[in-house]
C-alpha cells in the first residue's frame, strides 16, 4: 500500500492523533490526555504511544510512515523543530520536538505552530480544498490565524508571520493578553465578547443577569449565544459586536490579500448565519468590491479536526520539499 502521513496535534490538555494517506483519505483518528503536567518527556511519552496505538489498531507499523507532523503552541522555530517555552506546557524550555520525536519514531519529524497547521489543515483537506490563496481565522479564548498563499503557508522571515489576532484594530485600546493595546483579539475571541458584555452590564436590561446571577464571573460564549437566540436585545448587542470586530480584522486580509476564501474556526462557529450574516455584511461595507466579490466567507470543513489534519499535511508538504 502507499505510505501513510502522521499528525499529532499538541494541545496543553490533549494530543490528537491522525493517520492520513497521501492521497488524503482520514485512514483513522484518536485523542488521549497529554500528560502536559508531566513536563516534555510525559508529553512525548503519551505522543508516542499514541502514534503507535493508532498504527497498530489499523493493522499498521512505523515502516508504513512517510513522515510525522507535530503541532505545537508557539513561541518556536519551525525550521528546527525547537519549541521554546508556550505558557500551557509547564516545564518547557527550548525543547527539540522535531529530533526527539524523529530518534523515537524513526521517521522524518516536523513541526509548526497550531495556528499555522489548523491553517493548513483547512487548505489541504477542508473548506479551502481547491483554492490556492485562504486565510484562517481560529475564533477561541484568543483569536488564532493563518495564511495560505499560492498553496503555501506564508510564514515570515523568523517564522512568526500570520498572528492575525493581533492586527490592531483600535488605537489606546483594551489590553491584550501579548502585552500591546488595540489587538483583534481583544475584541474579536470568546474572551473580547465577554469584555464587550461588561462594557455596558451596570445599566444593560439583559435576560444575561438572570442567566448568570448578576456575575458577569459566569459569562461565557454560551451564554451569551444562548439569551440573543432568545431574542435578549442586549446580548444580540454583544454578539453584533463581535462579529463586527471580526469582519473587520476579515476585511483588512481581504484588501491587503485578496484571497479566495477566509474561513472561521473554533466554537464561536456554532452560531451559524448570526455570525456568518454579519461578518459578510461588515466585510462588503469595509472591503474594496472586487475582492470582496471573489471572497467566500466560510466555516471550517473540519471542524475540530483542522489542526490534526494539518499537522499530516504540513509534514507530506515539507517532506516533499526535503526529497525534491
Ligand atoms: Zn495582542
Amino acid at each position: 500500500m502507499s505510505k501513510v502521513i502522521i499528525g499529532v496535534d499538541l494541545g496543553g490538555t490533549f494530543v490528537k492523533t491522525a493517520i492520513v494517506s497521501t492521497e488524503k483519505k482520514i485512514i483513522a483518528k484518536a485523542s488521549r490526555p497529554s500528560d502536559a503536567d508531566g513536563g516534555p518527556k510525559a508529553v512525548m511519552d503519551a505522543m508516542e504511544a499514541s502514534v503507535r496505538d493508532l498504527l497498530a489498531e489499523n493493522g499498521l507499523t512505523m515502516d508504513n510512515v512517510l513522515a510525522a507532523g507535530f503541532g505545537a503552541p508557539g513561541p518556536m522555530n519551525w525550521q528546527t523543530g525547537i519549541v521554546y517555552s508556550p505558557p500551557n506546557l509547564p516545564g518547557w524550555k527550548d525543547v527539540p520536538l522535531a529530533a526527539d520525536m524523529s530518534k523515537r519514531l524513526g521517521v522524518p519529524c516536523y513541526v509548526d505552530n497550531d495556528a499555522n497547521v489548523a491553517c493548513y489543515g483547512e487548505f489541504w483537506m477542508g473548506a479551502g480544498h481547491g483554492a490556492e490563496s485562504v486565510v484562517v481565522f481560529t475564533l477561541g479564548t484568543g483569536v488564532g490565524g493563518g495564511v495560505v498563499v499560492f498553496g503555501q503557508l506564508l510564514r515570515g522571515i523568523d517564522g512568526t508571520a500570520a498572528e492575525l489576532g493581533h492586527i490592531k484594530v483600535m488605537r489606546d485600546g483594551r489590553m491584550c493578553g501579548c502585552g500591546s493595546k488595540g489587538c483583534l483579539e481583544a475584541y474579536a475571541s470568546v474572551t473580547g465578547m465577554v469584555r464587550t458584555a461588561e462594557e455596558k452590564w451596570a445599566e444593560a436590561e439583559t435576560a444575561l443577569k438572570a442567566m448568570t446571577g448578576g456575575d458577569t464571573e459566569m459569562l461565557d460564549g454560551k451564554i451569551i449565544y444562548e439569551a440573543a437566540v432568545a431574542g435578549d436585545a442586549y446580548a444580540q448587542w454583544v454578539f453584533d459586536e463581535t462579529a463586527t470586530w471580526i469582519g473587520l480584522g476579515a476585511a483588512s486580509m481581504v484588501n491587503m490579500l485578496n484571497p479566495e476564501r477566509i474561513i472561521l474556526c473554533g466554537g464561536m462557529i456554532a452560531a451559524g448565519d448570526m455570525l456568518f450574516d454579519k461578518v459578510r455584511e461588515v466585510v462588503k461595507a469595509n472591503a474594496f468590491e472586487v475582492p470582496v466579490k471573489r471572497c467566500q466567507i466560510l466555516p471550517a470543513g473540519l471542524g475540530g479536526d483542522s489542526g490534526v489534519i494539518g499537522c499530516a499535511g504540513c509534514a507530506l508538504a515539507r517532506w516533499q520539499e526535503d526529497n525534491r
